[in-house]
């Protein structure tokens, strides 16, 4: 992770930039965020910056051996221990975070954003209690007892120290508060106050805010390939926690989908009492929400006009493929354009504040029209 690719939080970043410019990195600090913060992309891009050999005012510079090495998070300097729990494979004293590093390397290269259902679900720890149990503290203190390999400073992440076992907490006070030369601490906390005060008193508190709307909305355009007015939608309801933003605009998918399925069967039918009634519905959604529809009406529509002429290209996957297919049985090329068309104009109308009713039940009547 390189702090260019957080968006946003430009303070944050700044200041961890000044304080290894200063020479005056702390050497336990304590990254706290709320659930759906970047704190532990912060920790990351944090750990690359300390070690690159060419860093910049921005942070690492993404290119030499050690950013390579962070990139894959395989450098021999940064350690992790983080929360797990026993699976069917991993069992008694190997529930250990070495034991599931090759996983965990996995997981922060996909979801960099990640939060601990995530990481569960990833491991294969289904619903099991994780912990970060006592044995890790004695490992943590044999990965620090040897020298820094190549890099500047040893670091170690501890994701999510809130999930420590008391002795486990008790066995790295010595080290965290008289750590080896070189050797920073990044804690990567949601609840502090779940921390041991004799913990917390040892570490420098780096407060990591949300993401403002806007760095949802790119990070959700930019990186995820989703539609402007919808990552919009999204990144509204989200309030600044990215991970509800990544569940929100999956669950929006589908609830749009299922939405412009019973539409157009209503349109095929040409059931006008029941298109009626959708657009009270409509109407009663807010505008976001109403732009998120059209613009998937507009994206299926899309993807039905190359699906016609040339199925092995279609590029929609999974249960909208299916109904693409369906749908490219019933259409063709000249009524798609037309309705696509129309759907613009909608989305016109409702972005100046038409009667979003009145837009829809026009809209649907001119669409089951043009369908027969
Ligand atoms: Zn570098």
């Amino acid at each position: 992770m390189l702090f260019s690719k957080i968006h946003g939080l430009d303070e944050v970043k700044t200041r961890l930039v000044n304080a290894a410019k200063n020479d005056q990195v702390a050497h336990a600090q304590l990254f706290l965020g709320k659930p759906g913060s970047p704190n532990l992309a912060m920790a990351l891009a944090y750990a690359a910056f300390l070690n690159c050999e060419n860093r910049t005012e921005e942070g690492a510079c993404g290119s030499c051996p050690s950013c390579l090495k962070n990139q894959k998070y395989v450098h021999p300097d940064v350690h992790f221990v983080f929360p797990v729990s026993s699976t069917k494979k991993v069992t008694g004293k190997d529930v250990v975070s070495n034991s599931f590093l090759k996983e965990w390397r996995q997981f922060l290269i996909e979801n960099p954003y990640g939060d601990l259902n995530t990481w569960s679900g990833y491991y294969g720890g289904e619903d099991k209690q994780v912990n970060i149990s006592k044995e890790e503290s004695r490992q943590i203190i044999k990965n620090l007892s040897l020298k820094a390999f190549e890099g500047k400073y040893k670091v170690m992440i501890v994701w999510l120290p809130e999930f420590m076992h008391p002795s486990a907490a008790n066995g790295i006070l010595k080290i965290l508060e008289e750590p080896p030369e070189s050797t920073i601490f990044l804690l990567v906390s949601n609840d502090s106050e779940r921390l041991l005060t004799t913990i917390l008193s040892r570490t420098q508190i780096v407060n990591i805010p949300m993401f403002a709307d806007e760095d949802i909305r790119n990070i959700l355009t930019n990186s995820h390939g989703i539609d402007a007015g919808k990552a919009e939608e999204v990144a509204h309801l989200a309030d600044g926690d990215i991970s509800k933003a990544f569940r929100l605009s999956n669950n929006l998918e589908d609830d749009n989908q299922q939405i412009f399925a019973d539409w157009m069967r209503d349109c095929f039918k040409r059931d006008f009492a029941s298109l009626v009634k959708r657009a009270d519905t409509y109407h009663g959604m807010n505008k976001l929400a109403q732009k998120s529809l059209l613009q998937f009406t507009l994206n299926i529509l899309r993807e039905t006009l190359v699906y016609i002429p040339a199925r092995e290209v279609a590029r929609t996957g999974g249960k909208i493929n299916e109904f693409v297919d369906k749908f490219s049985k019933v259409m063709d090329a000249n009524k798609i354009e037309k309705i696509a068309k129309l759907v613009n104009e909608a989305h016109y109308h409702i972005e100046r504040n038409a009667s979003p009713k009145m837009t829809f039940l026009d809209l649907s009547l001119q669409i089951a029209r043009i369908i027969k």
